[in-house]
């Protein structure tokens, strides 16, 4: 199921009518509290237990598990396993075992954690307590492996479809990745809240002080940060509004934030998984949000390195680059994004009217002879050359080292004049992604593939990308968007009213040192502001409010809404 769907309803619910405590098994310490936090706030007793847990609660909620007194714990595969807290669980009403993320169990996933191995436990030990697995990620081979770890066998498998109907996808080249992302954000995401993920700690420190220099309030997150710093900076994304996080992919993985309205990725993510889940943490509230990524041959080659000089077995490699070769199709793609992105995952759709190429159509050339040119050149000099001395060979553009080298004699020089740098980046670039170019070792030089040799013995047609720049002007409008989502946008609400909500959700929220969302969504506050309720009957009307929220914050709402309406009044 896709991020935002409500996988988590699939276990709390069953968990709350059941006997017994659900037991979550999650990775994710860091965040739990805010998952707990959010459960509390709705009346339902939920605990964390973790090594960031004072001792005395952990044992209140131990005793609580005992006596069958609280209804969902949350606990991480580690302490899970510990003999002890086992024994617990044996002498305990247990309602059911919950495994997110469970695409950690398995290798072929993109985040293997090998305590999740352990977790096949559960089977043997529990027979006769439910277990659910829950995942927003998992191509075929890694659903099979979930249930071949954790002994679900003959179990049904419920797979909903992935789309996000609510994002909207847009691959670029990249020219400058600092002045493409802050003209993202000024133009479409000013005041708002967004990730922007960078390959290195240095491209995380760059790019944030870049936005920080645009006067956007980023802040950076990536592994060579103190722990507390990083972990500050986290609370500060989940709590405040329109906050910019600088990112390494160490950031991010099961963070619930609501509204973030954008997610950008400066260079190629690992995979179309990865990069499903990255951009998943866009829009959970179903409002109109975008994922940028921008794109260039370098990150291409880089990736390949990453892959080759790993140490996973020669399989694995075979597959990862099968992985990656599938991200590079999706990047050069003259057709519907989200129609490649959801096949991946085993759904069709047709063209979604909610991506770039929808959007604007490429234009696509008969690039074979440019093709032909471009790979005898890299022939023709000797298969180690990087991708700007190969353009300046095919335009003729001599310099010492071409002379030192006899090129301005081999039969590529000069016959590439019909096209400029720019044009011939582009068409080396999907060369490489066509997997007929590849590295040549260090220095970033290339050299053909078996399958480039083929294409210069054979010489078919290939249709390539033209390459401009393209501006993407023609987005659908983000109005005509939120009314086919069936969610109220900011133009229907009045302005002022949503703003004062705002403001008032964040007094309560920092009073109680929680995450604005916790107590209400964007998405609530829009449609208090359209409807305005006045008593608390239409109050609970409103999606969103329950009765204990009602209870809780409804009086300052209806108040705060009174209040506008009297000042229009007057
Ligand atoms: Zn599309």
């Amino acid at each position: 199921m896709p991020t935002g769907a409500g996988k988590s309803l699939c276990y709390q619910i069953p968990a709350l009518c059941r006997a017994g405590v659900g037991i979550i098994v999650s990775p994710l310490i860091a965040l739990m509290q805010d998952q707990v936090a959010a459960l509390n706030e709705l009346g339902i007793r939920a605990a964390a237990i973790n090594s960031n847990i004072d001792p005395r609660a952990v044992a209140e909620t131990k005793a609580a598990i005992r006596n069958g007194t609280i209804d969902l714990v949350y606990v991480a595969p580690e302490r899970l396993l510990m003999d002890e807290f086992l024994a617990l669980l044996d002498a305990s009403p247990i309602a059911l075992f919950a495994i997110d993320e469970a695409h950690c169990v398995s290798q072929w996933g993109h985040d293997f954690r090998p305590h999740y191995i352990g977790l096949s436990l559960l089977a043997e030990r529990y027979p006769n307590i439910p277990r659910i697995a829950l995942t927003a990620t998992a191509d075929a081979p890694t659903r099979r492996d979930i249930v071949e770890k954790l002994g679900l066998h003959g179990s049904p498998q419920f797979i909903s479809g992935f789309d996000r109907p609510n994002i909207h996808y847009r691959i670029e080249e990249r020219h400058s990745a600092q002045q493409q992302i802050t003209q993202f954000i000024r133009e479409s995401h000013a005041g708002q809240a967004g990730i922007v993920y960078c390959l290195s700690r240095k491209g995380v420190e760059d790019m944030c002080a870049h936005l920080v220099s645009e006067g956007f309030t980023a802040l950076p997150y990536h592994a060579g940060l103190p722990a507390d710093v990083r972990q500050q900076n986290q609370q500060r994304f989940l709590r405040d509004e329109a906050i910019v996080m600088v990112a390494t992919i160490a950031f991010g993985m099961g963070i619930d934030k609501p509204d973030v309205r954008f997610v950008i990725h400066a260079n190629i993510p690992k995979n179309i998984e990865a990069y499903y889940q990255e951009t998943g943490r866009a829009g959970r509230d179903g409002l109109p949000s975008e994922a940028l990524m921008l794109y260039g041959m370098k990150d291409v080659v880089l990736q390949r390195n990453f892959i080759e000089e790993g140490d996973a077995p020669d399989m694995q490699k075979r597959i990862e680059h099968e992985k990656l070769g599938a991200l590079l199709g999706l990047c050069e793609t003259a057709g519907c994004r989200r129609q490649i992105l959801l096949r991946y995952f085993g759904d069709d759709s047709a063209p979604c009217g909610n991506c770039d190429c929808c959007d604007t159509p490429p234009a696509t050339f008969d690039g074979s002879i440019a093709a032909q040119k471009a790979l005898s050149c890299v022939y023709r000099t000797g298969q180690r050359f990087g991708v700007q001395y190969l353009i300046n060979v095919l335009l003729g553009k001599v310099d010492s080292r071409m002379e030192q080298f006899g090129h301005t004699k081999v039969s590529t020089f000069g016959i590439g004049t019909e096209y400029g740098i720019h044009e011939w980046q582009g068409i080396f670039r999907q060369l490489v992604a066509l997997n007929y170019l590849t590295s040549a070792g260090e220095h970033g030089g290339l050299k053909l593939t078996p399958e480039g040799a083929t294409f210069l013995k054979e010489r078919p047609t290939l249709p390539l990308r033209h390459i401009t720049h393209r501006k993407g002007k023609a987005r659908k409008h983000k109005e005509s968007l939120a009314k086919e989502l069936g969610v109220a946008y900011d133009s229907d609400a009045a302005p002022e009213l949503f703003n004062a909500l705002k403001s008032l959700r964040l007094q309560l929220a920092k009073a109680q040192n929680l995450p604005p969302y916790v107590i209400f969504h964007d998405k609530t506050l829009r449609e208090l502001a359209v409807r305005q309720p006045s008593t608390p009957e239409d109050l609970m009307q409103v999606s969103g409010v329950g009765e204990r929220k009602a209870e809780r914050y409804g009086a300052f709402f209806l108040q705060a809404i009174a209040e506008y309406n009297a000042s229009q009044a007057a």
